[in-house]
């Protein structure tokens, strides 16, 4: 892949696209020839309220700059709506974003259901519902592309988003499964925790660190994974911002394999913790299979 990537008579919805990241997205899609659904609940960062406002505002910029678009305002809750919406308008779905999002930050002691069920329902849910709903598009035209986005504080948890750290992983999970069910079909799924300047992170950040955070900045990453010359990175996971880009993968210890029988105690758990933990061999599993095979290979070679 080299020179200017285009997309030229394929079809992106950006989910969360009246701000932030999504509206990066949005305006680079539309300025490389791609027709996009941009779509925006236009609530609160918190997750309140509703408007069409913030999804108009992207698409009026984007046409008045020559490209095409359409606005869509339903919660990504209802992802089969925004799906439609890209079919009505443009006939065909290519590329699906997955990024709207909210936070409902409070600490565990005094997080409520509410600031629980509304976190998974936006980023799990939502993901699930527009990826679920572009899924047979996809299937039957042979070709898509999903990004899922997760967070930091998914990867590694962070004070006061117990609710956003589960919900960020779930990303990853739900990436990798899609990695491995669309492959065949030439879909390519992956998941980057992005790092940016926008409403969500101008109270948290310092101007000064904001300032090296552009949105813009995460876009060409998500260029290339969403590109249709990439058939290589699927179920790929990137930490991205401020012009960094750095790929993560599970790292496991060489393990300690127990004799299975009434040896197998606590205490000879503790006795061989030092093994369990041993990062200095470690190994890239990639799948449930991984695991099985170790236990063959172990078994054949005896505790
Ligand atoms: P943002 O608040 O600027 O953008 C999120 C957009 O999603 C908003 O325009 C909002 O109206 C929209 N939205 C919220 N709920 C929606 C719903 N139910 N249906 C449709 N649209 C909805 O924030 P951002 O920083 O651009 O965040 C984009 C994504 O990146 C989010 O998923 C966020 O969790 C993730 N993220 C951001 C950062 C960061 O540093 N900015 C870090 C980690 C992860």
């Amino acid at each position: 892949m080299s020179g200017q990537l285009r997309y030229d008579g394929q079809v992106v919805v950006v989910t969360g696209a009246g701000g932030g990241l999504g509206k990066a997205y949005a305006t680079f899609f539309a300025s490389r020839g791609a027709s996009v659904v941009v779509n925006d609940l236009g609530g609160s960062f918190k997750g309140e309220g509703n408007s069409t406002k913030a999804a108009d505002v992207v698409v009026n910029e984007i046409k008045a700059a020559g490209g095409k678009a359409v606005a869509n305002y339903d919660s990504v809750e209802n992802g089969d709506r925004i799906i439609d919406t890209a079919i009505k308008a443009f006939g065909r779905i290519d590329i699906l974003i997955n990024n709207a999002g909210i936070l409902r930050d409070v600490s565990f002691k005094n997080m409520k259901d509410e600031d629980w069920d509304l976190i998974i329902k936006v980023h799990v849910k939502g993901s699930y519902k527009c990826a679920r709903a572009a899924w047979p598009y996809f299937r039957k035209q042979k070709y898509g592309r999903i990004i899922n986005t997760a967070s930091a504080a998914g990867l590694f948890g962070n004070f006061g988003q117990a609710n956003y750290s589960a919900a960020k992983l779930a990303m990853v999970g739900f990436t990798e499964t899609l990695a491995k069910e669309g492959v065949k079909y030439n879909i390519i799924s992956n998941v980057i925790a992005p790092i940016a300047a926008s409403r969500m992170t101008e109270t948290v950040m310092p101007p000064d660190m904001l300032a090296l955070m552009k949105p813009e900045w995460v876009v060409p990453l998500v260029a290339v994974l969403v590109h249709k010359n990439n058939t290589s990175e699927n179920g790929s996971i990137f930490e991205v911002g401020g012009g960094h880009i750095a790929k993560l993968r599970w790292e496991r210890s060489s393990g300690q394999l127990l004799k299975c029988d009434d040896t197998y105690t606590p205490g000879a758990v503790l006795k061989k913790w030092n093994q369990v933990c041993d990062f200095s061999k470690p190994q890239y599993p990639s799948g449930p299979n991984d695991f099985l095979a170790l236990l063959e290979d172990s078994m054949k070679m005896g505790p």
